[in-house]
């Protein structure tokens, strides 16, 4: 089986502070729902991650190039005891393993694209690593899954989820499926 990550600190070291972090997924290429599917499935191998909730399927329309495929979008809540950074580079191992190139056009269709929403109520802003996510309050396609499943608070602009949906300005079509994604874990 692929091993995705292989840096976490010696157990013996220190208690392991766990946190619970949402990711969006999204996929508008090929068999859209497999690929969110696996992804779910290779997000359950990461050491010290277990699923505890994943929202139903969306469809969505894509921004910026117009001209593409419909996306299916969905936000996974995990608990994880890797760090941002660390899980930073597990998603992107798990994109790339999904056969997403490491250069793509920023707009165009994508395989998988996985991004930290939120985690726990940390904010950070450096190397390249912007959380919470810089753009989850302006899409409906992050909001709307998310608060399927929760409604935590935004640790930047201090309110809850279902405030920024009430806000957003987002005026594309998003639309819940009856498609379903799934995990091995009990408790999700
Ligand atoms: P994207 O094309 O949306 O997948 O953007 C990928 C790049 O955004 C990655 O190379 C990350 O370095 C950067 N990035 C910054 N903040 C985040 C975040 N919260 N989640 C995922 N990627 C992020």
């Amino acid at each position: 089986m692929l091993k995705l990550n292989t840096a976490h600190p010696d157990k013996t070291e220190s208690p392991m502070n766990f946190h619970s972090v949402f990711l969006g997924a999204g996929s508008n290429s090929g068999n859209r729902l497999d690929y969110l599917q696996r992804a779910c499935s290779m997000l359950e191998t990461l050491p010290d991650t277990s699923i505890t909730g994943i929202s139903p399927v969306y469809l969505s329309e894509p921004l910026g190039i117009t001209d593409q495929d419909m996306f299916y979008n969905a936000v996974i809540r995990i608990r994880t005891a890797l760090n941002p950074r660390e899980l930073l580079g597990s998603i992107k191992t798990i994109e790339t393993a999904l056969g997403r190139p490491e250069q793509h056009k920023r707009w165009g269709p994508r395989v998988i694209d996985l991004d930290i929403l939120l985690y726990g109520q940390i904010v950070a802003d450096s190397d390249g690593l912007t959380i919470p996510h810089p753009e989850m309050h302006k899409r409906k396609f992050v909001l709307h899954p998310l608060l399927d499943i929760d409604n935590p608070d935004h640790p930047v602009l201090h309110c809850k989820v279902s405030e920024l949906l009430e806000k957003c300005p987002d005026s594309s079509s998003v639309e819940k499926t009856s498609l379903t994604l799934h995990s091995h874990s009990p408790s999700s």
